[in-house]
């Protein structure tokens, strides 16, 4: 499992809208906590971005605590394509988040079979349900929402994935 999740990280950190991001996984949870009380099958992965000097790059408002605001709008700042308005996108940058994950991982298909004798099931699993879809769509990315039938859950509090590994 922590091989797969490397391998996808390294992958990850040159994918197009990640390279200025320097994504990096983190292990959190019940496996580096010690209280894992069964085989591990999952692996919950926090994904801080950028280095601590450019995570400076954005502040917050006392009028507005629940966005980021970027200290300069400039064509350099690391999060540029995530920024409009002078705030953070966070709807944007989880669903390009996502959506990049899913799609490493359908192209890892082959890596994963030959380096670890697993197999990865696609399924068909989207992202968002039909209705949600239609407004994913609508939007391009800009705005999305996610309902109780949707397949993925999101936090507005950090940014991340479980991998779910069954045997
Ligand atoms: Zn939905």
């Amino acid at each position: 499992m922590l091989l797969t999740c490397k391998e996808l990280e390294k992958r990850l950190i040159k994918s197009d809208s990640f390279v200025p991001l320097k994504p990096r996984f983190v292990l959190i949870g019940s496996i580096p906590e010690g209280t894992r009380l069964k085989p591990a099958t999952e692996l919950d992965l926090t994904c801080p971005l950028l280095t601590e000097t450019e995570q400076h790059d954005f502040y917050v408002r006392h009028d507005d605590p629940f966005n980021l605001y970027a200290n300069n709008n400039n064509d350099d700042h690391p999060a540029k394509e995530f920024i409009e308005h002078g705030k953070l996108n966070y709807e944007k940058l989880f669903v390009v988040f996502m959506t990049t994950l899913k799609k490493l991982l359908f192209e890892m298909k082959d890596w994963i079979e030959t380096n670890t004798n697993k197999r990865l099931s696609t399924g068909s699993a989207e992202m968002f349900c039909e209705k949600c879809q239609l407004i994913a769509n609508r939007y391009k990315g800009l705005y999305y929402q996610h309902c109780k039938n949707c397949k993925f859950s999101v936090t507005h509090t950090k940014m991340g994935a479980c991998l779910i590994f069954t045997c």
